[in-house]
């Protein structure tokens, strides 16, 4: 599904990612863990197609297409989506219109027609229903006053709205309590299946105990230093990220 060969970015003339490789199929769940500022973040956005990052280097292709020459509307109709770090308030605009313009934007790029408003809004109470959503958060302005786990939450029932193929989860986990992190990891769990695939961008291994990653990645100043499967992710718990770095 997903193949980075080589990929160098840089921002503002600082090169952040030195190097990517990473092949994801479909069905498979990769996380990519590391040390604050060794380039997650920068990966998630590239891949989402947020500009300010600059490609120097290297090559993505995603279901056999050039993904670096698609903007990044064109990479949601493709079927890529970005849960960010820090999702973003849109005050105004309410979370239902905004779900169904979103899904609307991907059915136009698809050839398809606008969806009929009584099938969205079952498709959206079966969503909300599966990640057990307050309904009252429909209707409120996009995440605005959303409490941290709302707003993750939310992203998730974007995901489930949009039915994306490649879904990229950046630190979804971080400033969650337990049972967030729990109703988070259970949608995204209702959302794997052979198809789909699951890039889980993490700081800690806690979130791999509800989503049981196939792989791991561990990045270290811009580059993939060691992949493996769960035990890996366990060994950082324990011997932190100092191990890997002097390998
Ligand atoms: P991570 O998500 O792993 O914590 P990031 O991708 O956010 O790391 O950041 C990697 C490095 O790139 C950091 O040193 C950060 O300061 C730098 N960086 C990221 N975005 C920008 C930007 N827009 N401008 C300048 N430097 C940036
Ligand atoms: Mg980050
Ligand atoms: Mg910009």
């Amino acid at each position: 599904m997903l193949k980075i060969t080589d990929l160098h970015v840089a921002v503002d003339d600082n090169a952040i990612l030195k190097g990517i490789n990473l092949t994801v199929g479909a069905g498979e769940v990769h996380a990519i863990m590391g040390p604050n500022g060794s380039g997650k973040s920068t990966l998630s956005a590239t891949l989402a197609g947020k500009d300010d990052y600059t490609i120097t280097k290297g090559t993505v292709q995603f279901n056999n297409k050039n993904l670096i020459k698609l903007d990044a509307d064109e990479r949601a109709g493709e079927g890529v989506f970005l849960a960010f770090q820090y999702p973003v308030e849109i005050p105004g605009v309410s979370n239902k219109l905004f779900l169904r313009t979103a899904l609307n934007g991907i059915r136009k790029y698809k050839g398809l027609q606008e969806i009929d408003r009584f099938d969205f809004e079952d498709l959206l109470a079966e969503k909300a229903l599966l990640l057990k959503m307050p309904p009252h958060l429909l209707d409120r302005s996009v995440n605005e006053g959303f409490s941290g786990g709302e707003k993750k939450r939310n992203d998730i029932l974007q995901m489930a709205v949009l039915a994306p193929n490649l879904c990229i989860l950046d630190e979804t986990d971080s400033g969650l309590d337990i049972d967030a992190l729990k109703a988070v990891s259970e949608g995204v769990n209702a959302l794997r299946d052979g198809n789909r695939a699951f890039i889980v961008v993490t700081h800690y291994q806690r979130i791999l105990d509800y989503i049981k990653p196939d792989y791991v990645h561990v990045m270290v100043n811009g580059k993939i230093v060691k992949s493996g499967d769960y035990r890996l992710a366990k060994e950082l718990e324990e011997k932190g990220y100092g191990w890997i770095s002097a390998e």
